[in-house]
């Protein structure tokens, strides 16, 4: 073995023991059975803690953890699994959120079937990257037949392609970039003589409804499109997009000289799961030529639910469309793709690379996903929905995702004919709005109340609510993606907050009475 540079034989001989010793944590044919107790103990660990669970939260402060992981000291291995699995233990495991809970009524997080957890554990090992059939062979045409299979779903045509993406807002963010590319090219085209590019840019425009997602804000920001280039269109009592209104910003955009380059229309708001009036939408944007984005992030479960499809009617007229496997179809992060009508449009992604993806290859009919894609290395995600589907079927996660909107159409049942809450709008899919408000509350202290609610009910661990702001007033809301919920469940998390929210408000009536 050559030395060069290495100073002195010793040193020689410690390097290649430390490089030995290293080398047996490398996976391959020679260690699959470090691979395999390596695996069986981290489950072990998992199924322990889960099995133990009796709260969704222990309402670990980041002021009490951040001296654990702060004083771990990261440059001296502990060298034994077993170690460092009590030490995942006591800087995360004990202490995490956990979405398979019952009482876990926060954020858009879906419990996972275990398919996809056996796709996680089997496409992590193989490793395969996404972007080159060099990287991928078989996985490729698996993530081509899911995005043609979802496609499918959606009612797009034989022309539609995809891709899949970390999640909706990498998803929007990529529809945007279509959008503005088609947008700027149609405009030059037209143009007598070719204007300069930032200045055609610094008109485009993106309308959405004012109760659509950040990530388009943050998509038309990174786009370097103008700072105030999103136009939010109201909604009406459903939350739902206006289409008369969404009609005027069109007309006003095109008097200012402005140009839209697309349409969000969202299919399950975050917060209400209001679906925007998709066949109007589709109306309106066929008329003007206006690119129709569909985010269907959290609506996308309605593409497998078997008496609930017709919610999505329209989307089949879309441009483009978000879905969130990763959300409703109960698979765990990451999971998410953008579909497209026009598979051409991916071009506006594509860059050839002399070292990955040479025009060449494409000539000889090579499949690649990188072409379409605005990562280069990528998880091969769409192996988990595979299993997913192999095993459960379609069916099976539809029927998961229509027992949560049932239930959230109970729960709202029981709020509405509860004289302690009030409630926002009816449940479209498996939110609902609501909040503390009985008949005497003082309504200073309402806001407050619930605020308190909130954070009291998380410190606990009992349960775990969200919060968001409806028209600039504090309200709490139940984000139902957990079949195994129960009424009872969501009937005992409401007394939950209202005894927290009724404790502050006696208190505060103490202390500060009116008058
Ligand atoms: C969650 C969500 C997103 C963002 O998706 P991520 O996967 O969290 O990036 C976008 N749009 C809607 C409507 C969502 O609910």
């Amino acid at each position: 073995m050559s030395s060069i540079g290495s100073p002195s034989g010793t040193v020689s001989t410690d390097a290649a023991r430390k490089a030995a010793d290293a080398r047996a944590h490398l996976f391959h044919a020679g260690t699959l059975g470090a691979y395999r107790d390596a695996l069986a103990r981290g489950v072990d660990r998992v199924t322990r803690r889960v099995g133990e669970t009796e709260r969704p939260f222990t309402g670990v402060t980041p002021e009490a953890l951040a001296p654990v992981v702060a004083g771990i000291d990261l440059d001296r291995p502990l060298g034994d699994t077993d170690a460092a699995l009590d030490e995942l233990h006591d800087v995360w495991l004990r202490d995490a959120v956990w979405f398979h809970h019952p009482r876990y009524l926060a954020h858009l997080n879906c419990p996972v079937v275990i398919p996809a957890l056996l796709g996680e554990a089997v496409l992590s090992a193989v490793n395969a990257s996404l972007d080159t059939w060099d990287q991928s062979a078989g996985a490729t045409l698996v993530e081509r037949r899911l995005i043609d299979w979802t496609a499918g779903r959606i009612g797009f045509g034989d022309t539609a392609d995809g891709v899949f993406t970390s999640g909706g807002t990498q998803s929007n963010l990529q529809a945007m970039l279509l959008a503005r590319e088609e947008t700027y090219r149609r405009v030059v085209g037209g143009a007598a003589t070719r204007p300069d590019r930032p200045q055609v840019v610094s008109r485009l425009r993106v309308v959405t409804s004012a109760a659509g997602h950040f990530s388009v804000q943050k998509a038309a920001k990174l786009l370097g499109l103008a700072a105030d280039a999103v136009l939010t269109v109201p909604t009406d009592a459903d939350r739902q997009m206006r289409t008369d209104e969404l009609a005027r910003v069109l007309d006003r955009c095109h008097r200012d000289g402005q140009v839209v380059m697309a349409v969000v229309a969202t299919a399950g708001t975050t917060d209400f799961g209001s679906v925007d009036p998709l066949p109007e939408i589709a109306d309106i944007c066929a008329a003007a030529g206006i690119w129709m984005h569909v985010d269907a992030a959290y609506g996308c479960g309605l593409l497998v639910s078997p008496t609930r499809r017709h919610l999505l009617d329209g989307i089949a007229r879309a441009t483009s469309v978000t879905v969130d496997y990763h959300k409703s179809f109960f698979q765990p992060v990451s999971s998410s793709a953008l579909l497209v009508r026009d598979g051409r449009v991916l071009r506006h992604a594509t860059w050839h690379a002399d070292y990955l993806n040479p025009a060449r290859a494409v000539e000889q009919g090579i499949p690649n996903q990188v072409d379409k894609s605005i990562q280069t290395t990528r998880r091969f995600d769409a192996c988990k929905l595979w299993l997913t589907l192999r095993i459960m079927g379609p069916d099976g996660i539809g029927a998961l995702f229509d027992q949560v909107v049932d239930l959230a159409g109970e729960a709202w049942r029981r709020l509405d004919a509860d004289s302690r809450f009030e409630v926002a709008a009816p449940p479209r899919l498996s939110t609902v709005v609501f909040r503390y408000r009985p008949p005497a509350a003082r309504p200073d202290l309402v806001d407050e109340a619930n605020l308190h609610a909130r954070e009291a009910l998380a410190a606990s661990g009992a349960a775990l609510v969200a919060g968001t702001k409806v028209d600039g007033a504090h309200w709490l809301k139940l984000t139902l993606l957990n079949p195994e919920t129960t009424v009872d469940d969501v009937v005992a998390v409401l007394d939950l907050v209202a005894g927290h929210a009724a404790w502050y408000t006696a208190a505060a009536d103490l202390s500060c009475p009116v008058g």
